[in-house]
């Protein structure tokens, strides 16, 4: 980890100085756009050709903007080193094509992401790859669904998108054999240190909180360098390659991080707690609440409840799409861990394709909405949900 940082300093203040490896005497950044380098002997080229992850060779190899990028997030990680993609899904591709092949077996938790599901029902069975489906919340089915010898990779998301299900990252991390895995896009470092609980690898899609101003697209892995290195071999082939510009876009969103995870993670503790009181809620699941089914477990591994929350419409569909219709500070987008508060209405929007049955196997009722919780003033935030609510037929 090429990190001036002091292990003794704290992740707020380590977040403002990790990844400077090529800085010198600029504060800011530095974009390097190239693609290539020029070799000054070829000892030099015969090093950087056959080294991991070099910074300036060829930039599918490792760029410096990118390197950065990678160091930060090691560094807020408590990682050995991390490695950078394209995007989120570039990253869980990557990893599952590294890790299994035809004949293998993998574990996968049933509430993910709906494209990362796509990968597991989709891609993996074209390839042979053969996925178990199983409710994460509960530790010993994830065991009891591990094949010695045959599982190569147990994938958690935790909290889950979107209906925020949280996963004992312990009782997972305690998990022998296969190498485990867990998306944490929804509970960036300040709010969890994923690997501290003995998991494998832990996960972003750098596009949403981690960057967290809706103009990077980027996925990130962290963890041991033996289990990134080999990810980064296979990801020089698979190509899902970060680019320098969202690197450095992303590297400028995290010197703030922690600012706006605490603001937007009390920001959505208050609506949350507002919404439990309103009579066209049905059901509000934020892990900061103490209603959340698995609050106890939110409690030990989480330092809040994250800037994401569910809630369910009493109404149903119809309700939903007047709720999306009506709000007028939030906005309608998909992506969350923007400065913007954004809604969604997953039946009309990003689950729109699947069925009311897929939708409800997943978790989805016909009246949820996701927030995404923003850097607005809470009030502001707060009093826009009221005035949509209180618009629904009672
Ligand atoms: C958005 C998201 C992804 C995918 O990230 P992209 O950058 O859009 O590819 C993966 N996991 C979770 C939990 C996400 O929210």
């Amino acid at each position: 980890m090429a990190d001036d940082t002091h292990p003794e300093w704290r992740p707020e203040t380590r977040a403002i100085r990790a990844g400077r490896r090529f800085n010198e005497d600029s504060l800011a950044p530095v974009l390097w756009p190239s693609t290539t380098y020029a070799n000054r002997s070829v000892d030099e080229q015969f090093a950087l050709a056959t080294s991991a992850h070099p910074g300036r060779f060829y930039s599918r190899n490792g760029s410096p903007s990118v390197l950065e990028l990678e160091d930060a997030v090691a560094t807020l990680e408590g990682a050995e080193a991390a490695l950078a993609f394209g995007s989120g899904m570039g990253a869980i591709a990557s990893v599952v094509l590294t890790f299994c092949s035809t004949g293998d077996h993998l574990v996968a938790q049933a509430s993910t992401f709906s494209v990362t599901n796509q990968l597991f029902t989709m891609l993996c069975p074209r390839l042979g790859i053969d996925v178990t489906f199983v409710d994460a919340t509960d530790a010993d089915a994830v065991r009891a669904a591990v094949r010695p010898g045959k599982t190569q990779l147990v994938f958690v998301e935790s909290p889950a998108n979107p209906g925020l299900d949280v996963v004992d990252l312990e009782a997972i991390g305690a998990i022998t054999g296969p190498f485990t895995v867990c998306d944490s896009t929804f509970a960036p470092p300040p709010v969890q240190q994923t690997l501290s609980f003995g998991i494998d690898l832990v996960m972003h899609a750098v596009t949403k909180g981690l960057a967290g101003h809706n103009d990077a697209m980027a996925g990130v892995i962290a963890g041991e360098r033996d289990l990134v290195e080999a990810v980064w071999g296979h990801h020089l082939i698979h190509g899902a390659v970060c680019s320098p510009f969202d690197a450095w876009n992303a590297l400028r969103g995290i010197r703030t991080l922690h600012a706006r995870i605490r603001q937007q993670s009390e920001t959505a503790l208050a609506l949350a707690t507002f919404l439990e009181t309103h009579a066209a809620v049905a059901r509000v699941s934020y892990p900061g609440l103490d209603s959340h089914p698995q609050r106890d477990v939110a409690k030990r591994q989480m330092t809040n409840g994250g800037t994401v929350l569910t809630f369910e419409l009493a109404g149903g569909l119809d309700a939903g799409r007047a709720f999306v219709e009506g709000v007028e500070l939030a906005q309608v987008a998909p992506s969350l861990g923007g400065p913007e508060t954004l809604v969604v209405h997953p039946p009309t929007m990003t689950a729109a394709t699947l069925r009311p049955d897929e939708r409800a196997a997943m978790g989805i009722g016909e009246g949820m909405i996701r927030v995404s919780v923003g850097l607005e003033h809470a009030d502001d935030v707060v009093a826009d949900f009221r005035q949509s609510l209180d618009r629904l037929a009672p």
